[in-house]
């Protein structure tokens, strides 16, 4: 008999105090369906593209219903979370018999009216369907406890950060189901909890002492450990640190290994909050004015910016011209337009991102010369989410001074060198490259960059997790609000099931 497996992919990181709402509009302009799924992520390094590639080497049906992402934003609409909810189950009653399904999952999704998204969904599908093997993949920064996973027979998550293993994580989780179907059996699955809240910035894999950790997981045998940074700027009941064990040894030892594994981070829980320098933007400054150019561009991190907009340090570069600076996918819409209405080869007055929310630093005002302006979209080439398919929308290249800057419509995080080739450029055309991402620009750019100063500015994503204003979240049991959290001892574990 050939399994059936149906896969289906709802992924949101939401920042919970962003202003904008993620609203269905939104998810449904990258969503893709049915056979649209295979035409578009067979081959790539995505979740769905691993599924994929496992099915049709066990000899399972590949069952596409489908896949929205849209990486780190806001809130997700309460609509949009109805919506998607829905059509899982609408699928999944339209595809049977199903012999499993692979739902591929953030986990620190977040939602006004749901306390948690992707417990909700789970549970909804495990309502509809007692019997059927659910497999969850997640984003090694989802918040998880074992609530969440409850209704889920296999749990597994990235392990790297970047993301550079999100075909290998489709893989691990269909391989999983299709060894649970074959033998009749699930694994032991547990969830332990250290009480660690961090900072993005310090949740990269290739810093110690996290990466030892991870590298130890990775070798463990028989079992599939999935330690979880968590995602601090989604304000949940289970914002935090996290370890997933999935053991085919049987519960006991899932439980056995994934305490393990938490007190092996609540014991590093300072080293892996201070992972990396922080400086000011004043620091920073100082930095680039201490040491001459090399030829090897230094990375520059705001890494603060939650909505890819902010312009603390690009005026700060204005101010202090430190040498020719590029400034890839500053998201802003209005200027798009604006540059597009004025044409390539004239100069115009613009009011300069920084809209999305006061903490961003607000617009710049600076006159541009326009380089280029169209619709923009292009194929990854690097590792993280190599293949996919990121559309940029109506796209300006402008120049202001020695500062270049490509301005963009659709939220894209520049991760790699693509945001230079698609212009005809190189990374190495410039001496300083301002970014936004947290973790996932390190894979091409720890090689390559002369260095990589890490800066913090007054904005919606702090290095220090203590100035974020928790609602949900019981900060009086965390480090680092807590020095030694009670319950790390004993971490919270639990049967899934
Ligand atoms: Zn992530």
């Amino acid at each position: 008999m050939t399994p059936r497996i149906a896969f289906a992919g709802f992924n949101l990181e939401s920042v919970s105090s962003v202003p904008q709402r993620v609203e269905l509009d939104e998810f449904q302009r990258v969503c893709t369906r049915g056979d649209e799924i295979p035409a578009r992520f067979r081959g790539t390094n995505t979740v769905p593209g691993g599924c994929m590639a496992i099915c049709e080497a066990e000899g399972a049906e590949f069952v596409p219903l489908f896949h929205t992402l849209l990486g780190a934003l806001g809130p997700a609409s309460d609509e949009a979370v109805q919506f998607y909810t829905r059509e899982l189950l609408d699928g999944v009653a339209q595809a049977a018999p199903l012999d499993g399904i692979v739902l591929f999952l953030h986990g620190a999704c977040w939602a006004e009216g749901y306390a948690d998204v992707e417990r909700h969904v789970i549970d909804s599908l495990r309502a509809a369907k007692p019997d059927l093997p659910i497999a969850v993949a997640l984003d090694y920064h989802g918040n998880v406890d074992a609530r969440m996973l409850r209704g889920a027979d296999i749990a597994v998550a990235y392990r790297h950060s970047p993301h550079i293993d999100m075909g290998e994580t489709g893989e691990r989780a269909t391989r999983a189901l299709l060894r649970m179907i074959r033998e009749g059996r699930r694994p032991g699955l547990a969830v332990a909890r250290p009480g660690i809240v961090i900072p993005s910035i310090m949740s990269a894999t290739s810093l110690m002492p996290l990466s030892r950790i991870m590298a130890e997981a990775r070798k463990a045998p028989d079992c599939d450990i999935s330690v979880m940074a968590g995602f601090s700027y989604a304000d949940a009941g289970n914002t935090g640190m996290s370890v997933i064990c999935m053991d085919w040894a049987g519960q006991t030892s899932a439980e056995a290994r994934a305490l393990e594994f938490s007190g092996k981070l609540y014991d590093l829980r300072a080293e892996l909050s201070a992972a990396v320098p922080v400086l000011t933007v004043d620091e920073a400054l100082a930095d680039l004015a201490a040491h001459p150019a090399t030829g090897r561009p230094v990375v520059l991190l705001e890494h603060a910016d939650r909505m890819n907009d902010s312009t603390h340090f690009l005026r700060a570069l204005l101010e202090h011209d430190p040498g020719p600076v590029m400034v890839p996918f500053l998201l802003d819409p209005e200027s798009a337009v604006q540059a597009h209405a004025a044409g390539a080869g004239n100069r115009i007055a613009l009011s300069l991102a920084g809209k999305s929310a006061p903490e961003t630093g607000g617009p710049v005002a600076v006159q541009a010369d326009i380089l280029w302006t169209g619709q923009k979209s292009f194929t990854v080439s690097g590792r993280y989410q190599q293949g996919s398919h990121v559309d940029l929308g109506l796209t300006a290249l402008i120049q202001i001074g020695r500062v270049r800057v490509s301005v963009v419509s659709h939220f894209a995080f520049a991760v790699d060198g693509d945001a230079f080739t698609i212009f005809g450029e190189s990374p190495q055309d410039y001496e300083i490259i301002l970014l936004r991402s947290k973790t996932h620009f390190r894979d091409f750019y720890e090689p390559l960059a002369e260095r990589i100063l890490v800066v913090d500015t007054p904005d919606l994503g702090p290095a220090n997790v203590q100035l974020i204003p928790y609602r949900r979240l019981d900060t009086a049991r965390m480090w680092p609000w807590c020095k030694t959290p009670d319950n790390t001892k004993k971490p919270e574990t639990g049967e899934v099931k």
